[in-house]
């Protein structure tokens, strides 16, 4: 996840939650299903602002997100991808195996340019997916937990582990990646509070994980609701609403059937409808809000989070790196051996 400051529904809905489902996976003996590793892309900020002042604080406040949400430190190391070095090289390498058209027809890309409204791309922007291919091959990950707009980078890495695979076989492991496959949510394109676009801080369309009930309800008066439904008795169109989208994820699904039943009946208008929306979110958020004061009371604490968290993952991306680098047969020298012959 890219540091962008603190999180929102979409990035809870689209990735947090199913991460922290992964994360405390148990298999039929009840032992952890995966060994799980989580990433802020502090990199891949770059490709959409050069502005780097408040990456740190940026990350911290995510991070803070992730503990309250569940993420386990004991569990999973939490890092900065700038503070691994082995993702540079391993970028670069990766580089070297795909084809820029390839790169081009990359369906995340083109939505991002146009939401953007981007008139051109850096060559570290189009090289994005190939990033993040060593993001999550560097850990050689086999599950990949994201939102649906991922999945063509999913798709992309498994291209590149085929290709490295291929071209560089190990003398003792044969294959030195996994090809890893995506994990999405029900809920990977979240829409925003304008009802148009997917909920995204930089359209300005949130409510963030961090918001009390009074910003909630604050925000929910703002939503568009049904174009159509003009006035409170008219009937409306639960399927095109997005605070409907939202009760579908936070409200119990027996209240659910109700209340699309009482919209489009025209018996439930839409100020009493945002209000129990905003009630049901708020109640969801109501822990992780009470476990984000915890850490915000405990910042030093952490700040060492993430340090330790580096520090493992760094062990981690060394020993792949390791095993790339006798694939490609770099950094090979004579041996004494050789010189006593
Ligand atoms: P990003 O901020 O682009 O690095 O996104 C981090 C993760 O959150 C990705 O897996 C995205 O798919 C997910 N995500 C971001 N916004 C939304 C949204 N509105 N709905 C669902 N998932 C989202």
């Amino acid at each position: 996840m890219r540091p962008t400051g603190k999180l929102h529904l979409g990035h809870y809905t689209g990735a947090l939650e199913n991460w922290v489902e992964q994360q405390n996976l148990l298999d039929e003996k009840g032992a952890r299903a995966y060994e799980t590793c989580f990433l802020i892309a502090d990199y891949h900020n770059l490709t959409t602002s050069l502005e780097t002042g408040e990456i740190y604080t940026h990350s911290l406040d995510m991070l803070v997100d992730w503990l309250a949400a569940g993420i386990d430190p004991e569990k999973s190391p939490v890092f900065r991808q700038s503070q691994v070095k082995e993702h540079a090289e391993l970028f670069l390498i990766f580089a070297m195996l795909i084809t820029s058209s390839r790169l081009e027809r990359n369906p995340t890309l083109k939505e991002q340019v146009r939401d953007l409204n981007m008139d051109s791309l850096t060559y570290g922007h189009l090289g994005y997916p190939v990033l993040q291919s060593a993001d999550i091959l560097l850990y050689k990950a086999n599950v990949v937990p994201v939102g649906d707009d991922q999945i063509p980078h999913v798709e992309i890495t498994r291209e590149i582990a085929r290709k490295f695979n291929n071209q560089y076989p190990h003398p003792l492991l044969g294959e030195v990646f996994a090809e890893p496959s995506p994990k999405i949510t029900k809920f990977s394109r979240l829409v925003g509070l304008d009802g148009k676009a997917k909920m995204s801080k930089s359209l300005g369309n949130t409510i963030l994980l961090s918001d009390n009930p009074d910003e909630v309800m604050k925000k929910m008066r703002m939503a568009v609701t049904d174009t159509l439904k003009i006035r409170k008795n008219d009937p409306g169109h639960p399927e095109v609403c997005a605070v409907y989208s939202y009760h579908s994820k936070f409200t119990p699904s027996a209240q659910l059937e109700n209340i699309a039943a009482d919209c489009r009946a025209g018996t439930l208008g839409c100020v009493d409808c945002k209000k129990l929306c905003a009630t049901n979110i708020s109640q969801e958020l109501a822990p992780l809000l009470e476990k984000r004061r915890y850490y915000e009371e405990r910042m030093d604490m952490v700040t060492d989070i993430l340090l330790d968290g580096e520090k493992k993952a760094k062990r981690l991306a060394h020993a792949t790196m390791q095993e790339v680098r006798a694939a490609m047969r770099l950094g090979e020298t004579t041996s004494s051996n050789h010189h006593s012959n």
